[in-house]
């Protein structure tokens, strides 16, 4: 049941702070509900959860109609975003985790908090930007006036053993201090503590709240 399976992870996400010296409400949970029907999104509104990551544009576009009335909630876009997909994602998401380009940042519109996903490593996605283009990607943003950088994202490649993880962690929140941007974006059900460990503010998780998943279409 998703009751039990977020107070499991309520109970990593609490241990794993403790551990780090670090206070619960500094690591926002960001329910990954990709693939899942708009009925999961409102299950886990109604448990309290507020902040739902989705991956593919069209498909949110279908939920949305069923959970558009939760004013509260926060639909954050978590996947790699195509640029004939800008003006949708603009309308539907507050929060975009994956820019990767000038060109798809001034792309968007409305207000909007935005995080560029850093690609660390050659086989961890196709998508991102390098660490070397990253001072580029930054002045572009600052440049675009209804676009706030919140921080840096990553995704390294999936491996069961969590600290597979952690050197991409490591060097993700060093581009963060060195550039001064204070959220990071890392961290999913497998490597939540690890992510925790190394500074993560949002861990995108949805295995371990929902369940498995079938293949997106
Ligand atoms: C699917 C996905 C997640 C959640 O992964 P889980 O292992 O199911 O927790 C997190 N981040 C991104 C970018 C994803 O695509």
């Amino acid at each position: 049941m998703l009751q039990d399976r977020l107070s499991t992870v309520e109970e990593r996400l609490t241990l794993a702070c403790q551990r780090a010296g670090r206070k619960r409400d500094e690591v926002l949970l960001l329910a990954v509900t990709k693939i899942f029907p708009a009925e999961v999104i409102l299950e886990a509104y109604a448990l309290g959860l507020r902040d739902f990551g989705e991956n593919y544009v069209q498909e949110f576009e279908g939920k949305y109609p069923l959970v558009q009335h939760l004013t509260d909630a926060r639909f954050h876009l978590i996947g790699h975003l195509q640029s004939n997909k800008t003006k949708k994602a603009s309308e539907l998401f507050c929060c975009i985790h994956t820019i990767d380009s000038p060109k798809i940042a001034a792309r968007l519109n409305g207000e909007k908090e935005v995080f560029i996903e850093v690609k660390l490593s050659e086989e961890a996605s196709k998508h991102g930007c390098a660490p070397a283009d990253l001072p580029a990607l930054i002045d572009a943003i600052a440049a675009l006036p209804n676009l706030k950088l919140s921080g840096l994202m990553t995704m390294p490649p999936w491996d069961e053993n969590p600290e597979t993880a952690r050197p991409y962690f490591i060097q993700l929140r060093k581009l963060a201090e060195q550039y001064k941007l204070p959220k990071l974006s890392m961290g999913m059900s497998n490597d939540l503590e690890v992510a925790i460990e190394e500074g993560s503010t949002i861990v995108r998780v949805g295995t371990a709240l929902f369940g498995k998943r079938q293949k997106p279409q």
